[in-house]
């Protein structure tokens, strides 16, 4: 197994290859990287029980809200409990290890807030009970508690021996999810392959060739997706001075601001869901320690809990 090595330019595209394909971040992204997944789990936050809210709401078919929903409960994030006898129907709730899920559901809050196109379904206002203050969700460092962004980190990769394992199968329905590109519903236009993409430019690879390699997407493919992205604000494609041929991709502030919601996936992948470290390890640059992100209060600077916490929808 290749050593830690710190990242220098250029960056080592095998070691990164590796990296990105052992992530906890990736494998994470395959079983609950889909945008509905995200946008039900979103709902849960916000209060949704019933099978008609979700469909209504978020627009999602039967078909494919039958489908999430019952790999949420196989993944022990939902349970199902009656709240009719006759007939019979049942509500979906989060379970201790659903209610987990909080930090993520509140990046992903503040970045909808910020650029996406549905903040209007989404809480307008949240308030921290604990403290009694309308708040801003903040990503910190658990160890020192300081406001943390992705400048104040610098990352080491280890590629994990036990997620090298590729399935062609998972790939290949991850292509299909990519293609449908349906913008209803509450939620993120960004999904799989598009976190994965801003991750390879985190971590230094700003040319086609490279984040290809990295990532190991067929050209046309990936040809397509970094020009929707530029489309969407997430990618700037700068030309190459050294080599007109050549497009430089760097990220702009919509994406700088997914790292919150990329780092908290990646941890709750490594700690709560797959059980194994993390290949992608950054280190909090102020105080020396392995960066394990948490949310905490704008204003009381506490970390926050999902019953602490309350909202207005507009
Ligand atoms: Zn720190
Ligand atoms: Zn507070």
């Amino acid at each position: 197994m290749a050593p830690a090595i710190a990242l220098n330019t250029p960056p080592d595209m095998e070691l990164m290859r590796l990296a990105l394909r052992s992530s906890t971040l990736n494998h994470g992204l395959r079983v609950r990287g889909d945008r509905w997944t995200a946008e039900i789990l979103m709902g849960s936050f916000m209060g949704l029980r019933k099978f008609e809210d979700w469909n209504s709401l978020l627009g999602i078919s039967r078909a494919t809200l039958t489908k999430r929903l019952n790999q949420l409960l196989a993944m022990g994030l939902l349970q199902q409990r009656p709240y009719q006898e006759r007939p019979r129907r049942h509500g979906y709730h989060l379970t201790q290890a659903g209610l987990k899920l909080y930090d993520q559901v509140l990046t992903i809050w503040v970045w909808e807030k910020r650029w996406g196109s549905h903040a209007d379904v989404l809480p307008s206002q949240l308030f921290h009970k604990a403290c009694g203050h309308a708040f801003v969700p903040v990503l910190a460092c658990s160890a020192c508690n300081a406001k943390t962004g992705m400048n104040d980190l610098h990352f080491t990769l280890k590629p994990v021996a036990a997620l090298l394992d590729d399935s062609t199968e998972s790939t290949r329905s991850a292509r299909v999810e990519m293609l449908q590109n349906s913008r209803k519903g509450l939620g993120m236009r960004v999904d799989r392959w598009t976190l994965l993409i801003v991750t390879a430019v985190v971590l230094g690879c700003h040319h086609f060739d490279q984040i290809g390699h990295v990532l190991g997407i067929a050209s046309s493919v990936l040809a397509r997706r970094l020009s929707a992205m530029v489309d969407e604000g997430l990618l700037l494609a700068q030309p190459d001075l050294t080599d007109a041929r050549r497009f430089i991709y760097r990220l702009t502030p919509a994406s700088r601001d997914l790292f919150g919601y990329l780092v908290c996936f990646s941890t709750w992948a490594s700690r709560d869901f797959l059980h194994q470290p993390s290949s992608i390890r950054p280190v909090h640059k102020d105080c020396g320690k392995a960066f394990v992100p948490h949310v905490i209060c704008s204003v009381c600077h506490e970390p926050l809990l999902p019953w602490q916490v309350s909202f207005h929808v507009n």
